[in-house]
């Protein structure tokens, strides 16, 4: 039985690249070892991860100006390396309140300065919604402005890049990167663990604006320090190769699909096709205002909590698996990052008519 997965990370794996990495695995590049047996230092490990940072910078086209550095630690050390790189002599940062990620980078921005935590929860209808970028109540005196576009739990998005001219904006892509193209340059940082979009977990992303570097605290940990991991190319301790290799290989994928934009087109014909059948149905319910329904993460709940149980269940025999919403906020959720296709999406729909006809 074919198996589909909805887990919202670490999540599905094109296909075709897991069949590469699998082919590759015992012989890679000729070299006659695993791409994970081999020094990070040798020339065909470096020059693989030079063209992974290069195919990376052309699909997202990354600016000049900006490093890019392929870390450890995931998202979450980035919470503190955010603040302890940029924060300079300034006291405080704000902090964007979308949901559960946003408020666990404030929490730990906190650490290391004031996080000025600026609710953006609102209704719309009745629905969940979001306050628009203009709406947004930013203190004069930041050191930069942190924000998720993409809460991954809640599935809320905000999907306008940043128009403010005079402030460093921080940005938490994690759910989201690669999913469409974005303009980079209104960004000061961006980062995202890899484990949705991009490959294995183990990397994590982090896109800096050259004149952010050299701005770090003292106590700064120097594996997370962007100045010397820039003059390291990300080197500066062994890093994880293997998933490097293996986001490498999906940025060949992408590269492959026709890019960004073609991205964007599945991934939008996905989300649209499961969100209007969730509309149309009176048995599921999705509780978002429309302009902030994520295209990445569908959360969705059945009349109650037993059913939804029960759906878990029997969506997994019926193969699909990695469904069940977080544990903070029940229900299900359907993860329908890059890698999954309109046919998994349509396999899901398809169960979500039959559970419903069965229980409803
Ligand atoms: N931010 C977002 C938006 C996330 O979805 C996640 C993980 N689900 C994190 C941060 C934390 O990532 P990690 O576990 O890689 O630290």
């Amino acid at each position: 039985m074919k198996i589909y997965n909805f887990s919202a990370g670490p999540a599905t794996l094109p296909h075709e690249v897991l069949k590469q990495a699998q082919a590759e695995l015992l012989d890679w590049n000729h070299t006659g070892a695993s791409v994970m047996e081999l020094s990070h230092r040798g020339k065909e490990f470096d020059a693989y991860a030079l063209e992974a940072t290069a195919d990376l910078r052309d699909i997202l086209h990354i600016p000049e100006n900006y490093k890019v550095l392929f870390l450890q630690g995931g998202a979450r050390a980035q919470f503190a390396a955010v603040p302890l790189n940029i924060l300079g002599d300034k006291k405080g940062a704000d902090y964007i309140d979308s949901g559960y990620w946003s408020k666990c980078a404030a929490d730990e921005a906190d650490k290391y300065c004031k996080a000025n935590r600026i609710d953006i929860k609102t209704t719309q209808d009745g629905k969940i919604a979001l306050k628009t970028m203009q709406d947004w109540q930013l203190s004069d005196d930041c050191a930069y402005v942190h924000y998720c576009p993409n809460e991954t739990i809640d599935g809320l998005a905000i999907t306008t890049d940043p128009h403010f001219t005079d402030k460093i904006v921080v940005a938490d892509y994690s759910s989201c990167i690669l999913s469409k193209p974005i303009d980079v340059s209104r960004y000061g940082i961006i980062y995202a663990g890899a484990q949705k979009n991009i490959g294995p977990s183990g990397i994590t992303i982090v896109i800096v604006r050259e004149d952010l570097l050299g701005k770090a605290q003292k106590v700064l940990p120097s594996v997370l320090d962007y100045t010397i991991e820039s003059k390291y190319d990300s080197m500066f301790n062994t890093p994880p190769t293997f998933a490097w290799y293996m986001s490498g290989l999906v940025f060949k994928w992408i590269k492959q699909l026709g890019g960004l934009s073609m991205m964007e087109k599945r991934n939008q014909l996905k989300a649209q096709a499961l969100y209007q059948y969730i509309d149309s149905s009176d048995f599921y319910q999705n509780n978002i205002a429309n302009v902030n329904r994520s295209i990445m993460n569908v959360p969705f709940v059945s009349p109650n909590e037993d059913i939804d149980k029960l759906f878990v269940s029997e969506a997994t025999k019926a193969g699909i698996i990695g469904i069940k919403g977080h544990r903070i906020v029940g229900g299900m959720r359907a993860s329908i990052y890059n890698a999954m296709d309109i046919e998994g999406v349509n396999y899901l729909i398809n169960f979500m008519q039959q559970f419903e006809k069965q229980y409803g």
